[in-house]
């Protein structure tokens, strides 16, 4: 990233911290294996065990509860297969929005999985909810995310817990894109296990957690090892997990509100066909998912990108490719609607001044876009 490009894709992956960095550097100093007695071995394990007290800490969690895995689509994984596996649930019920990883997890964990539907804002449906539990048979499972990627609206997570309770049914939150966005308190959101990553608040990518309950017996993706309390086997990705401990413990949550409500007031006042999707709910402060009638999202992206403003298309998987929004279909958006929504996300080490560059990029793009169309409509209307 150079000095003059503008970085505003925080949540497909936020920059590095500097303390991030540092911690890892002297991490692959020690070069030992945690799992060693003698020194180095010690030193590892160290290190292994502050981070895992620094992001228990930033989530009110106890340090046992976090298993540190390969990201925070391995910890989908683990949380949702593995309490099948487990014994712990013979169905599943997931939200309409869920990120693909937790899709794909529920959809191999060999069990029936009933999607929740999301109201026009992209908030789950708790009445539906609390009938779909009651009809069904066997112990259940519900995965409902605290903050969407895309749109960052927050769920009500502990209204589901309270709802799964009722029926004894188990709850896990994706929480990936609410830590360090909004308050994450394992306790208070009262759920059964909760996914994190590091590398969207400034730690590394391959590296994240699975927060869990105690007397939850996950089966483990991989056999091999008694690492991570037997459920992660395999020797501790040692830099990784300094990394995202050095990040959690930099972690101060910005009000990042009067930035991205600037951003928003300005684009919806002077670009005539703009949206922004999930306005109506609680969002995170950093997200806007921003619609421009019309207009592909990948258009828009690639014509910031070349203005040096990185942003994210609404609905890019990780091929790259750009898909009509699975989040905004699920939040009743049509297809050519779902097409065109970008998502601008702030973090860490955004600033005023990266939203004025945005904001000068987006206004210069969305005139010629519009230009281009009137003239455009004016030769249909000649030839018609
Ligand atoms: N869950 C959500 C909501 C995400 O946004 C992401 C990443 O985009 C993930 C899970 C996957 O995390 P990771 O990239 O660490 O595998």
């Amino acid at each position: 990233m150079n000095a003059v490009s503008t970085y505003l894709d925080h949540n497909a992956g936020a920059p590095i911290r500097p303390a991030a960095v540092e911690a890892m550097v002297a991490a692959l100093a020690i070069g030992g294996n945690p799992s060693s007695v003698h020194r180095a071995g010690r030193l590892a394990r160290r290190a292994i065990e502050e981070a895992r007290e620094a992001v228990a800490a930033q989530c009110g969690a106890e340090s046992s509860e976090v298993i540190f895995t390969g990201g925070g689509t391995e910890a989908n994984n683990l949380a949702l297969p593995g309490a099948v596996r487990g014994g712990h649930a013979a169905r599943l019920l997931v939200s309409g929005i869920e990120h693909d990883s937790v899709r794909a997890a529920a959809g191999g964990a060999g069990v029936p999985v009933t999607v929740l539907p999301v109201d026009r804002d992209g908030i789950v449906d708790l009445a539906e909810l609390d009938r779909l539990l009651g009809e069904g048979q066997g112990p259940a499972l519900v995965s409902v995310m605290l903050a969407n990627n895309e749109t960052g609206v927050i769920q009500p997570v502990a209204e589901v817990a309270r709802v799964a309770r009722r029926h004894g049914a188990l709850v896990h939150t994706d929480a990936v894109q609410a830590f360090g966005k909004t308050l994450v308190d394992f306790p208070t959101l009262d759920v059964d296990m909760m996914s994190l990553s590091a590398h969207k608040i400034g730690g590394p990518a391959g590296v994240g957690a699975l927060v869990k309950r105690a007397g939850i017996d996950l089966v483990p993706l991989a056999l091999g090892g008694g690492q991570e309390y037997g459920r992660r086997p395999g020797t501790e990705n040692l830099a990784g997990i300094a990394g995202f401990g050095a990040a959690a413990k930099a972690e101060r949550r910005r009000d990042l509100g009067p930035l991205r409500d600037r951003l928003e007031r300005e684009v919806l006042a002077h670009v005539p066909g703009t949206r922004v999707f999930g306005a109506g709910a609680a969002r995170v402060d950093n997200t806007s998912c921003i619609g421009l009638s019309g207009v592909k999202a990948e258009t828009q992206v690639m014509a910031l990108d070349l203005a040096g403003v990185s942003i994210g298309a609404g609905a890019a998987c990780s091929s790259g490719k750009v898909r009509p929004s699975p989040v905004l279909i699920a939040m009743g958006e049509d297809e050519e609607t779902a097409r065109s929504a970008i998502r601008v996300s702030l973090g860490w080490n955004s600033e005023a001044a990266d939203v004025e560059r945005f904001l000068n990029a987006y206004m210069e793009f969305a005139g010629r876009a519009l230009k281009a169309r009137g003239l455009r409509g004016e030769k249909e209307t000649h030839h018609g």
